[in-house]
């Protein structure tokens, strides 16, 4: 370590008594942490990480990276951010990381969850379901609250309530001189709104208490299938779309999937019927399209601690949103398999993998967000139902990240992005956690919310902790419009 700064951090976090809780290069605890990242590509090499137990602790760790002068810092949840310049690790700084604020409380008065931002979702349900309690969170077992929620947060319940964000009645924030602040429809409420989507433009969040609905056993499972039927399922998964919005408590991520080393891609619908009703309307011809159909009842507990995606590779991923129209998912789906030709060419041994997922974006969103006071996302600007897709691409080195699998992951949006206006069905919205580190999400979500971000951020920001000292991820500063 031959910085000053990084000596001079330390010293700070010692002083601030986090010494036990202060990890540096090479002890056990640090590289632990580092190979806990879900991909290799925001593993990076921070001088020290700070591992807070509460609040005050966040409060005392802000406060000594504050006075270190030029010491910049990162904010590590459940490290699922797959880009190097995420903001939840960093390569000449400290990640100050919440993995040891993981707890999930209820409490049956208020009927609120409070959610320690260093959760994972696989607990964060099995702690709520001993209550007979859910609350809107991740699909995935392993992501993190923290991320996911400061993000927006697409569910299993956004079709019927909103956003993750929206179930959120009260944020614990630190602000960036330290002090502990709660914000509510009441308290600080120009604060509490930017939070909704706001990522970590604000301060860093210690608590979020949640709305709450009742746990339910689900109708969920696969219906694997080969490539032979890819224009049915993509005709079956217009038709979902279409009928989701009078039954929206049904759910579908329709995941084109590419595995190392395997003669072709496949394509795997996950239904999700959250009332625990079987063949929902919406579902009914996704159902007739030939596949392995593995469709049970359980809990949403048990369904994502089953449902883990593998990491622990060097990431791409792109986000882009258009209008619902058979013709851009069927040209996506081309685009796919050409993406996968043209990395079997160049990666040695067709050693990686590439996943494309589609799901709804639909209009009757926005009155959810709306009645529950609204977020940062700015839907409402958009009256069409639309079509959210992700691709990420999976690679075993960071060489063959950046020279191979990201340009022609770039020159896949590129055409995608060119044949939907071509129709103009472009939206001009990108979702924040899935977009890449060339995406600016921000400048999508609307001048009125650009505007209401920069106010909140110069009040309680007033020196810009948050934009300059924690350089990573979306920065509202950096927006150009
Ligand atoms: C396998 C997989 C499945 C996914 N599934 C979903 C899904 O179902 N729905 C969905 O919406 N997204 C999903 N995502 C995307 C996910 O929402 C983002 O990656 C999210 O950022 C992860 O949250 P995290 O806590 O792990 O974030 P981290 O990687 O720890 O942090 C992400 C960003 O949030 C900031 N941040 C984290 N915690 C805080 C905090 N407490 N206060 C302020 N800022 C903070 C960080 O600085 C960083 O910029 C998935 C991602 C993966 C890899």
């Amino acid at each position: 370590m031959s910085s000053s700064i990084a000596q001079s951090a330390i010293a700070n976090l010692k002083e601030a008594s986090l010494e036990d809780v202060l990890y540096i290069p090479s002890q056990q605890t640090y590289d632990a942490r580092e190979g806990s990242y879900w991909s290799l590509t925001p593993r990076l090499s921070p001088w020290a990480i700070v591992q807070p137990r509460n609040a005050e602790e966040v409060s005392k760790a802000i406060k000594a990276l504050v006075k270190t002068d030029g010491c910049k810092f990162a904010i590590r949840s459940g490290g699922h951010m797959s880009w190097n310049g995420a903001g939840n690790n960093i390569e000449e700084g400290v990640t100050i990381d919440l993995g040891l604020m993981a707890k999930t409380t209820y409490n049956p008065e208020t009927k609120l969850a409070s959610l320690q931002p260093g959760g994972r979702w696989t607990n964060v349900y099995a702690d709520v379901e001993k209550h007979g309690v859910m609350v809107a969170g991740g699909r995935e077992g392993l992501v993190g609250v923290g991320g996911l929620l400061t993000g927006g947060g697409l569910t299993f319940f956004t079709c019927r309530d909103g956003w993750g964000c929206d179930q959120v009645v009260n944020y614990e924030v630190v602000l960036a001189d330290g002090s502990i602040v709660e914000a509510n429809d009441t308290m600080n409420p120009d604060l509490f709104r930017v939070l909704k989507g706001g990522h970590n433009n604000f301060g860093i969040v210690t608590r979020f208490d949640m709305k709450i609905f009742a746990a339910k056993n689900v109708w969920d499972g696969s219906i694997v299938h080969s490539k032979a039927v890819t224009n049915e399922v993509i005709e079956a998964y217009v038709d979902f779309q279409t009928k989701l919005v009078d039954s929206p408590d049904s759910h579908v991520l329709a995941m084109w999937v590419y595995m190392p080393q395997t003669p072709e891609y496949f394509i795997n619908v996950v239904v999700t019927s959250l009332d625990g009703v079987e063949n929902t309307k919406p579902f009914q011809k996704l159902l007739t399209v030939p596949g392995q159909q593995n469709i049970t009842s359980k809990t949403i507990a048990s369904k994502v601690a089953e449902f883990l995606v593998p990491s622990g590779r060097f990431d791409s991923w792109l986000t882009v949103t258009f209008e619902l129209d058979e013709r851009i998912i069927k040209k996506a789906a081309v685009l796919f398999e050409g993406l996968m030709e043209e990395l079997r060419k160049s990666i040695p041994d067709s050693n990686f993998s590439i996943s494309m997922v589609f799901q709804p974006l639909l209009a009757s969103w926005t009155q959810h967000s709306v009645a529950k006071g609204g977020n940062m996302l700015g839907l409402e600007r958009i009256p069409e139902n639309c079509v959210i897709l992700i691709v990420a691409v999976e690679v075993e080195t960071f060489e063959l990240s950046t020279k191979v699998s990201t340009p022609a992951l770039k020159a896949m949006f590129s055409e995608i992005g060119s044949y939907a206006t071509s129709l103009e069905k472009n939206v001009d919205f990108l979702y924040l956690n899935y977009c890449g580190d060339s995406q600016d999400p921000l400048s999508t979500y609307g001048e009125e919310n650009l505007k209401k971000m920069r106010e909140a951020s110069a009040k309680y920001d007033p020196t810009g902790v948050f934009q300059e000292r924690v350089p990573g991820g979306f920065k509202i500063s950096k927006v150009k419009i």
